[in-house]
């Protein structure tokens, strides 16, 4: 089912979950141990990350380097596929432009479809590791909006081939990511809103949110949206502190501020079980409020510490 059918179809806020797909070399049943806790608050759906391939230098026995590439966290759709099987819940593989020509893109869209995926979350992707700044794959997508387009292209049927008759339609749901403070690259707000603006244009059905620790920039954040005729649901992304280290990491991988009442609650913790506790305490109260405020979904990063999230899930539902 899709994410915006279970959004029309209910008349109170639901509960979604965001995981990563195992590191090579550990099972599926890491991934279910993951989410065996989170299962009983009915998720309406799962989001599954997508990690693109990197290049890493292997040392050879006779000292020279070799440039190998490596995919550390593989199997997203399969992940998918899996999840459903198993728990009968909708999933959102999220799909990036980032190491994927177009032919692989359409492969991976075909093989969702045969999959019954019903979602996808469609998204830029990062620079590579070894890139200052994001380059697409040659003749590949350079924004989440030509990797939009290629989706919408498949829902009317139209296929890279461009002389394939009578071709059977996809009906990909489709989410994109949104920044209630700004995407880094971004020269300023209303800037990112007018990318955000014809991303909805072309398109997409709902957005999800960066995560935010203040909930006044998700509200303001939704309001320009609305001001400039963003009219399509718009799913706050919330993720649990639970390390001092974070205090530094979240800011600098993903761009956003920490409020000082947080950050200040965290230093005063003398050991990291005491930050989960403020974590879980904050992530709660964000939650009840966002609630309160009658948002379609709470979307949880579940990264690492599921039973935090269902600590906090089972207080409100
Ligand atoms: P875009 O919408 O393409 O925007 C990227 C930048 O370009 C923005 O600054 C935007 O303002 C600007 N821009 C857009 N269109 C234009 C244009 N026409 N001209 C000029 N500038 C333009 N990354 C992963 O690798 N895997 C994941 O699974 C993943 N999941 C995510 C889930 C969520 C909910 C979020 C919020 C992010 C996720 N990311 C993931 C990270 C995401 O890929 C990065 O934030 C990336 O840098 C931007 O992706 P985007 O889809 O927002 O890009």
């Amino acid at each position: 089912m899709k994410v915006t059918d279970h959004i029309s179809q209910s008349t109170k806020t639901l509960i979604s979950f965001e995981i990563l797909p195992p590191l090579k070399g550990k099972g599926i049943q890491s991934l279910y141990t993951h989410l065996d806790p989170l299962m009983e608050f009915k998720p309406s759906f799962i989001n599954v990350t997508y990690h693109r391939s990197e290049h890493i230098f292997k040392k050879r026995a006779d000292g020279s380097f070799e440039k190998v590439v490596i995919r550390k966290r593989p199997g997203t759709e399969s992940i998918c596929a899996s999840i459903m099987n198993k728990y009968n819940v909708d999933t959102v593989p999220h799909l990036i432009c980032g190491g994927f020509g177009i032919n692989e893109t359409e492969d991976a869209l075909i093989n969702l479809n045969y999959l019954g995926i019903d979602n996808v979350l469609v998204l830029r992707g990062d620079a590579a590791k070894n890139e200052s700044a994001f380059e697409p794959e040659p003749g590949g997508h350079k924004y989440a909006i030509d990797l939009l387009k290629q989706v919408t292209n498949l829902n009317a049927g139209l296929y890279l081939e461009e002389d394939l008759k009578n071709t059977s339609k996809t009906k990909f749901c489709i989410g994109v990511a949104g920044y209630p403070e700004k995407h880094f690259e971004a020269p300023n707000m209303d800037a990112d809103l007018k990318h955000l603006k014809a991303k909805v244009d072309a398109g997409a059905d709902y957005i999800i949110t960066q995560m935010f620790f203040n909930n006044e920039k998700y509200f303001s954040f939704v309001s320009a949206c609305r001001e400039i005729g963003i009219n399509v649901p718009i799913i706050p992304g919330l993720k649990p502190i639970y390390s001092k280290k974070q205090l530094t990491i979240l800011p600098k991988t993903f761009h956003i501020d920490l409020p000082i009442s947080l950050s200040e609650a965290v230093i005063s913790c003398k050991s990291d079980e005491d930050v989960e506790k403020v974590g879980q305490e904050w992530l709660l109260e964000q939650s009840k409020e966002l609630k309160k405020a009658g948002v379609p979904v709470l979307h949880y990063y579940t990264l690492g510490r599921p039973q935090l999230v269902a600590n906090v899930v089972k207080e409100l539902v």
